[in-house]
């Protein structure tokens, strides 16, 4: 038998279905060795029908962790099996990080920290654009978006427009995160970027051979960033047209890496770095494993 306060104390995981393409594993595991943490963290492939067995196990300790991260398609189904949750999980009603405390599973979600990370990281001032009070523009109104487009209106972002296929969904992110959030359908892509200080991607367009929009930049304003949160490839094609267009690009590898900061330092109890070696560490583990 293990050592029952060892494993509560040193064991996170991450879970998902199917989970074996995470890179939560080479990200986590850098930072315990580097640190010098005598802990692990997994990957644990947990089927939709067993989720609520598997948070059950979390709860009452048998399953020997901490803690851990949660991803496609446990989301919504961890928050809503979770005891605990922050007003950031609360408003997004999903969650991507959870920790035993006092024998109840609390939950938050990260995505949204790791994304203005990343820009604070990458384009320092990125948000000056806010404080004039210019708007953002997000493409997409998926479950990552729903973390962009929060994190925005909480960095103090103006108006939000938010970009989609399927209109409804962008309304639906109008309902709720209040009104600096608008709702536009894909033909109006050109003319909300009047005046933007910022331009999101959050879809997949343009990756797996579909043919990417093309689009012009120019009607953001001087200094503004385009960013995409897809990292493969770490140039998208819309970072591809925004750079070539002479705007400045962050891309999305840096919010997967600085969105498990807090669940690192929450589950081991030492705030990790973002450095790039662990950079170069998860480029390469993309370039061997696909
Ligand atoms: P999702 O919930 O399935 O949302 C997908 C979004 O893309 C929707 O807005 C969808 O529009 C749009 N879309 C998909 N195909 C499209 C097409 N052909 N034309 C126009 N719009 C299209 O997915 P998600 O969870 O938000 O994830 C989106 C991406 O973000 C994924 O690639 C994921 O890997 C990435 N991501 C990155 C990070 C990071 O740390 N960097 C974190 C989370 C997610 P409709 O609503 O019209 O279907």
């Amino acid at each position: 038998m293990r050592d029952s306060r060892e494993t509560l104390t040193t064991n996170a995981f991450v879970t998902g279905y199917p989970i074996k393409h995470s890179r939560s594993p080479v990200i986590h595991g850098y930072w315990l060795k580097t640190m010098g943490i005598a802990g692990s963290y997994r990957a644990h492939a947990v089927e939709p029908e067993n989720f609520a067995e598997f948070m059950r196990l979390l709860r009452n300790g048998e399953s020997g962790y901490i803690g851990g991260n949660v991803t496609i398609p446990h989301k919504e189904s961890a928050y809503r099996f979770s005891d605990c949750k922050t007003e950031i999980a609360e408003e997004l009603g999903a969650a991507n990080t959870l920790w035993l405390e006092d024998g109840k599973i609390h939950a938050t979600n990260t995505d949204g920290e790791g994304f203005l990370a990343n820009l604070d990281d990458q384009a320092a001032g990125w948000d000056n654009t806010a404080r004039a009070g210019k708007a953002a523009v997000v493409l997409g109104a998926g479950g990552a978006a729903r973390a962009v487009i929060q994190a925005l209106r909480n960095r103090g972002f103006s108006e939000i427009r938010v970009v989609n296929r399927t209109l409804v969904r962008a309304e639906e992110m109008r309902h709720r995160f209040g009104e600096r959030v608008t709702a536009h359908p894909m033909e109006a892509l050109q003319e909300v970027m009047r005046d933007a200080g910022l331009f999101v991607n959050t879809t997949s367009l343009g990756m797996d051979g579909e043919p990417a929009p093309a689009i012009d930049f120019g009607r953001l304003v001087h200094g503004a960033v385009v960013t995409d949160i897809v990292y493969v490839p770490l140039i998208t094609p819309i970072l591809a047209q925004a750079q070539t267009q002479g705007r400045r690009v962050v891309d999305g590898l840096g919010m997967l890496l600085h969105q498990a900061v807090p669940g690192f330092e929450k589950w081991f109890g030492k705030r990790p770095v973002v450095d790039a070696t662990l950079r170069k560490l998860v480029i390469d583990d993309m370039e061997t494993h696909g």
